[in-house]
């Protein structure tokens, strides 16, 4: 049963095939470390490990690479404005280099309480500056670039197929964009290598073309080449970075390989606030996963509730949407956990499943089938193992979750969803009353980073 994705750059979903058989070379463009991520972020990096565990699933090794831009990417995509780690040098007090570090922490320890795999490489842009001036180098030796005061800039009228992978309508472009083009030539070029110029810069190094530092784009395209070779198999990232990240790292790889440099290019989907068309970092109002933790919300609960939309569907952040998850998550929980170990999964089964995953990771029907397992006639080992398989692409953590309180009885363990459902629901009189009613049965409610649980009066 082949691996079915959606590729961009083709505009439709296409058969699965790698370059080399039983490998596959991932390349996930990463965060920018001037802050926090924010549950938006995060969910485009859960879609990148959903894609990673289902080609796992499909027997490939994955070698899975994504990058850290730590210098670089201006507040502005049209090569304006400052540097974000400046501006949030600036901001804090603290060097760029502390900020950079400080914020590539936070951001793996919210990747590593998602329970999202690791990459194989971690790849830096400051630790790769050589690479980056090699590869603007190369561009320049095939014609593709011209100077201007401020820096070296890429000339996307050179490419005939710019701005393929975004349809990008070029002569509208440049109509539109007349009069703020400074000394760019098209409103479509971009920087390569910025001058530092007269203001200092914490982060600024050497170059053939002066002192400086590197375009954001250029770092995936030397980073990307560096540890997955000059065309590999797949390039993700979130639905912003098709109409310039990807075209302008697209347009770089042409210049020197005459060809993009992966063969599919997959894109998640925004979160978005209920009230706002999306969820930014540079508004400062942003959900970050250590909110959800503060309102004593299980990371997991996220997880699950980012399954439950496709990868390529808006998802709109609601809490109560979020503490649904958290009860659905829950009695999945209680419910694994109650079953017998020591079967073997269901093959009718795993095939459906796997089915629905290679159906361009098709989450929320395998979210679907989870619980038509738990329904069936199977016996409980069987739907054990099964659901425990299918977790390798869900990557809930079944198997690892132990409830906090084995000793509570499963009628207050009804109670307590059933409050947790009223409070989501904003039926607060219900609410009182089920909270009276575990207080009746002897047990209190204490909230806890994984939820609210119930314990024993004494405990
Ligand atoms: P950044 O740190 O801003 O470079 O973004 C890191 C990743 O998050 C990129 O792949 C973006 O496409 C993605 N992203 C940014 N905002 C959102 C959002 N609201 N929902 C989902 N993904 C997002
Ligand atoms: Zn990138």
């Amino acid at each position: 049963m082949a691996l079915m994705l959606y590729d961009t750059y083709e505009r439709r979903v296409r058969p699965f095939t790698s370059l080399e058989p039983g490998r596959a070379g991932l390349y996930a463009c990463g965060p920018t470390v001037y802050d926090y991520a924010h549950i938006g972020n995060l969910r485009t990096y859960l879609f990148g490990d959903t894609l990673r565990r289902v080609l796992r699933l499909n027997g490939f090794e994955v070698r899975h690479v994504v990058n850290i831009t730590d210098v670089g990417h201006l507040t502005s995509d049209a090569d304006s404005g400052e540097d974000k780690m400046e501006k949030g040098s600036r901001r804090t007090g603290r060097t760029a280099w502390d900020i950079a570090a400080h914020f590539t922490q936070a951001f793996q320890r919210d990747l590593e309480r998602l329970r999202i795999l690791a990459p194989t490489v971690w790849a830096r842009a400051t630790d790769h500056i050589p690479e980056q001036i090699d590869f603007i180098a190369a561009i320049e030796r095939e014609g593709f670039t011209y100077r201007t005061s401020d820096g070296i800039y890429f000339d996307t009228a050179r490419l005939e197929r710019y701005g393929h992978l975004a349809r990008l309508d070029i002569a509208g472009l440049q109509a539109g964009h007349r009069v703020d083009l400074g000394e760019k030539r098209a409103p479509t070029d971009f920087a390569l290598w910025k001058f530092s110029g007269a203001e200092r810069r914490q982060m600024e190094w050497d170059s053939p073309w002066g002192r400086g530092f590197p375009g954001w784009h250029i770092e995936c395209s030397a980073m990307s080449t560096r540890y997955l070779g000059a065309l590999f198999d797949i390039h993700i990232g979130g639905e912003d970075h098709v109409p310039v990240h990807h075209s302008n790292g697209i347009a770089q790889h042409e210049a020197c390989h005459g060809h993009p440099p992966a063969r599919y290019w997959l894109h998640g989907a925004f979160l978005r606030l209920q009230d706002s068309d999306k969820m930014s970092k540079s508004d400062g109002s942003f959900i970050r996963l250590d909110t959800l933790l503060e309102r004593g919300v299980d990371p997991l609960a996220y997880r699950y509730l980012a399954l439950t939309a496709h990868y390529r569907s808006k998802l709109v952040f609601s809490w109560a949407a979020l503490d649904a998850a958290q009860t659905a998550l829950g009695r999945l929980r209680r419910a694994y956990h109650r079953l017998p170990p020591g079967g073997t999964a269901d093959a009718a089964m795993r095939e459906r499943m796997l089915a629905v995953l290679n159906d361009d990771l098709n989450t929320p029907r395998a979210l679907a089938l989870a619980w038509e397992t738990l329904k069936s006639v199977l016996p409980g080992d069987v739907q054990k193992a099964t659901l425990r398989w299918l977790d390798e692409a869900l990557g809930l953590g079944l198997d690892e979750w132990r409830p906090d309180t084995p000793t509570v009885p499963d009628a207050v363990l009804e109670l307590l969803d059933a409050r947790t459902r009223a409070r989501a629901e904003k039926r607060w009189t219900d609410a009182d009353a089920l909270r009276a009613a575990i207080e009746a049965a002897g047990f209190v409610i204490r909230d806890t980073a994984a939820g609210p649980v119930a314990e024993p009066v004494s405990a």
